[in-house]
């Protein structure tokens, strides 16, 4: 009955101890913006931004993108809003940024990298974000897209804070930014957030488009789960934005891992709310260890839940 007291008075997330887990939600139009406001969430993990970038012959301008920015910023008002940079290339093809046909858009110049092709777009994006934190007098979060490297990292910061936005961070989707997580916040970021759809794609050699490969693509991959446990140990926020994060067992291993935000559909919410608030930290930190002793995403999944009934 307190669980459930607990589950409907709703609010922050926090575990049964009293550690705080942010709720965000994952948006990518305005609408979804709109939407996800209205709900019980602490803000946005993921705002999408490519989405406004989607079927159309060139990009927005920077009027119209400041006016979206703008939209999102207000809705959710004093509320956390982490936006990322226009990722394109790959599953998000966008007409005016390809050039030429890749043979493997995974691994092609996608996310953050298509700014080496077109400086401008990042540049106009920045601007356009800066513009829209001071029309609101609200402070974005800002991180970038398939960052691989420190000197990416390093850059792209750089690049930010001169727009006039403080405070950047880079998704971790790359498994060589997950084992170098520590360098990569050293090269000057206040934040990481770990998108799992990505990451696991490239853990696994998996393309995340591939139905056949669904075993695979699985975040349980104990892989995974270790890579993620390589992100967890920096002293900056560390969050999760990809579709592990909706899963509430899952999502308690996470927060083993070190994990401190799950942004996620906005409607996983409530669930991932109600699985916190009845785990204490030591066992979401349990959970975490069995899953990484296992050998098969099934084996991590049982052993998970396994260690969350002894303490319940
Ligand atoms: C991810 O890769 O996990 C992620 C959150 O980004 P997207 O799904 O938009 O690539
Ligand atoms: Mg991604």
């Amino acid at each position: 009955a307190r669980a459930a007291l607990a589950a409907s008075a709703g609010g922050p997330g926090r575990t049964a101890d009293g550690t705080a887990v942010q709720l965000l939600a994952n948006v990518g139009t305005l609408e979804d913006a709109d939407r996800a406001a209205a709900l019980d969430v602490e803000g946005v993990g993921l705002f999408r931004t490519e989405v406004l970038f989607l079927d159309r012959a060139g990009a927005p301008s920077l009027a119209e993108q400041t006016d979206a920015y703008a939209w999102v910023f207000t809705a959710f008002g004093d509320r956390k809003v982490v936006v990322r940079t226009l990722d394109a290339g790959a599953d998000k093809p966008l007409a005016f940024v390809e050039v030429a046909a890749e043979e493997n858009p995974a691994l092609g110049v996608r996310g953050l990298r298509t700014s080496r092709r077109h400086p401008e777009l990042l540049t106009t994006q920045l601007a356009a974000l800066a513009a829209a934190a001071e029309r609101t007098g609200t402070h974005p979060w800002v991180m970038a897209p398939m960052v691989s490297t420190p000197a990416e990292a390093a850059q792209f910061a750089a690049q930010a804070r001169a727009a006039g936005l403080p405070t950047v961070g880079a998704m971790v989707e790359v498994p060589a930014a997950a084992l170098r997580a520590r360098q990569l916040v050293a090269a000057g970021l206040d934040f990481v957030s770990i998108g799992t759809n990505d990451l696991t794609q490239y853990a696994m050699a998996a393309d995340r488009l591939e139905g056949d490969l669904a075993d695979l693509l699985d975040p349980w991959q104990p892989a995974v789960l270790q890579l993620v446990q390589a992100t967890g140990t920096v002293e900056v926020p560390v969050g999760v934005c990809g579709e592990a994060a909706r899963d509430p067992l899952l999502a308690l291993v996470l927060v083993g891992l070190g994990v401190r935000s799950l942004s996620m559909a906005a409607a996983a919410v409530p669930a991932v709310r109600f699985a916190l608030s009845r785990t204490d930290l030591g066992t979401c930190v349990e959970m975490a260890g069995a899953a990484l002793a296992a050998d098969s995403p099934q084996d991590a999944r049982r052993a998970a839940a396994r260690s969350a009934d002894a303490d319940v």
